[in-house]
C-alpha cells in the first residue's frame, strides 16, 4: 500500500506543482498501488490545463493510432520526413582512434552490422564511434543506462556537459528533475527502465543536434531498442520524437497521443531540460506521464 510520504511531497514540490496536488481518490490508490493516476491538480494548480488537456486527448486504443495510414497519411498530414536514417551522413567506425578525425563516407553496411551486435559490443561501438562531427569535442560517449529489459524505455536528446563527464545519461539537473518524475510513478532508472539518447555524444555547447547527427546515431538506438524490447518509448523533446518516428513533430501538438515505432507505443513528452526554464509547463509534463501508465497498463 502506498502513502503520501515527504518523499512524494518532496518530488511534487520539485516538479514545481507545489501543494496543489491531492488525491482524488485514496481508495483507488490504495487498490491498485499507483500513486499518480488518482492525483489531479486543484482547478488552481499549474497542471489545471494538462488535466484538461489529457481528458480531451483522444483516448489512448490499444493499438498505435497515431501512425495509421502509414508513411504516406503521415507526410500529409506533417509534411515530408526528414530522412534521418536516409541523411548519408553514417559511416563507419571499426578501430577508430580519438585522434582521428570523423569520417563521413556513407558506409550502407554500417547499420546492418550495428543490428547485429549484443549489449557488449554495441556500448563498446558507440564509445568508439567516429561517424559524425560530434566524437570530436566530446569527453566521452554516453551510450545508456538502466535495466536492459525494461518496460519503460526513455529516450533524451543528447548528453550534456556532465553526462559527458561521467558517461551516463541524465546525471546533470536536468536529469534529477527526471528521476524526481520518475520517482513519483514510483519508477526508477535501473528497475524497469531504460533510459537513451537519441545521439549518443555531446553536441559543443549543448546545442540541438542536426537531422544527419540524430541520422548517424539512429543505429545505435534502434539496436538498443531491439534489445530492450520496451513495453512503451517516452520521447523527451523534439529530437528525441524526431529520431523515434523519423518527422518533424511540435511536443505540444503530439502530447497525448500514441504514436508507433515498429509495433511499440511511443508517447511525446516535454524534455526536462524545457521544463526547467519552463516551469509552468510541468503540470502538462507530469498529465503526460500518467497518459504514458495508462498507455502501459491498456497494452498489459
Ligand atoms: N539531456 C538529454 O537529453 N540527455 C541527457 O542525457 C542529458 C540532458
Amino acid at each position: 500500500m502506498r502513502r503520501p510520504s515527504s518523499r512524494r511531497d518532496a518530488i511534487i514540490r520539485e516538479m514545481g506543482l507545489g501543494p496543489v496536488w491531492r488525491l482524488r481518490s485514496a481508495a483507488r490508490e490504495t487498490d491498485d498501488g499507483s500513486t499518480a493516476v488518482a492525483e489531479m491538480p486543484s482547478p488552481a494548480a499549474p497542471a489545471a490545463d494538462a488535466a484538461a488537456e489529457l481528458s480531451s486527448a483522444p483516448m489512448p486504443s490499444h493499438r498505435p493510432q497515431a501512425r495509421a495510414g502509414g508513411d504516406a497519411a503521415w507526410s500529409r498530414e506533417h509534411g515530408p520526413r526528414t530522412g534521418l536514417a536516409q541523411s548519408g551522413f553514417a559511416a563507419h567506425t571499426e578501430s577508430a582512434h580519438a585522434s582521428r578525425p570523423a569520417a563521413n563516407m556513407p558506409d550502407p553496411e554500417r547499420p546492418k552490422r550495428i543490428a547485429t551486435l549484443e549489449w557488449d559490443a554495441l556500448e563498446a561501438e558507440i564509445r568508439s564511434c567516429r561517424a559524425c562531427v560530434l566524437c570530436e569535442q566530446r569527453k566521452q560517449a554516453v551510450p545508456g543506462v538502466g535495466d536492459r529489459e525494461a518496460d519503460w524505455m526513455l529516450v533524451g536528446e543528447g548528453p550534456g556537459r556532465e553526462e559527458d563527464q561521467r558517461g551516463e545519461p541524465f546525471v546533470g539537473q536536468a536529469g534529477r528533475l527526471l528521476d524526481n518524475m520518475l520517482a513519483a510513478l514510483a519508477l526508477q532508472r535501473g528497475a524497469n527502465v531504460y533510459i537513451a539518447n537519441a545521439v549518443k555524444c555531446r553536441p559543443p555547447h549543448n546545442r540541438t543536434p542536426e537531422a544527419a547527427e540524430i541520422g548517424s546515431c539512429l543505429p545505435y538506438l534502434e539496436r538498443q531498442i531491439e534489445l530492450v524490447k520496451p513495453r512503451l518509448l517516452l520521447a523527451l523533446g523534439r529530437p528525441a520524437a524526431q529520431a523515434l518516428l523519423n518527422t518533424e513533430i511540435s511536443i505540444s501538438r503530439a502530447r497525448g497521443r500514441i504514436f508507433d515505432y515498429k509495433g511499440i507505443p511511443v508517447v511525446v513528452s516535454y524534455h526536462p531540460a524545457y521544463l526547467l526554464r519552463n516551469p509552468q509547463d510541468k503540470g502538462k509534463a507530469w498529465a503526460d506521464l500518467c497518459f504514458a501508465r495508462k498507455v502501459m497498463q491498456q497494452g498489459s
